[in-house]
């Protein structure tokens, strides 16, 4: 076998996943929470109480073009990107 081949084969232990912090706790320097899941606009995690699960419309086929479904899907948006969401 030659030693390319060898180094490619050799397995590696998986790393142990930590558990993820919310951008605005970490901020807040709170460390009582996780983060449920990604900000659909920054891209930064957040957690249940800096965040707001919206609905969102989800264009689906329809004949040549498109349409919205009538189901809605949903995002997860932090409070910061929210408030600039829907600020007038
Ligand atoms: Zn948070
Ligand atoms: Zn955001």
């Amino acid at each position: 076998m030659s030693s390319v081949a060898s180094r490619w084969a050799t397995p590696r232990p998986i790393p142990l996943l930590t558990a993820m912090e919310c951008y605005d706790c970490d901020t807040e320097a709170r460390t009582d929470t996780s983060a449920i899941g990604v900000c659909d606009r920054c891209g930064l995690l957040t957690c249940q109480d800096h965040s707001f699960v919206v609905p969102a419309g989800v264009l689906v086929a329809n004949g040549l073009g498109r349409t919205l479904s009538p189901l809605p899907a949903r995002r997860v948006v932090r409070r910061t990107c929210r408030a600039a969401e829907t600020a007038r």
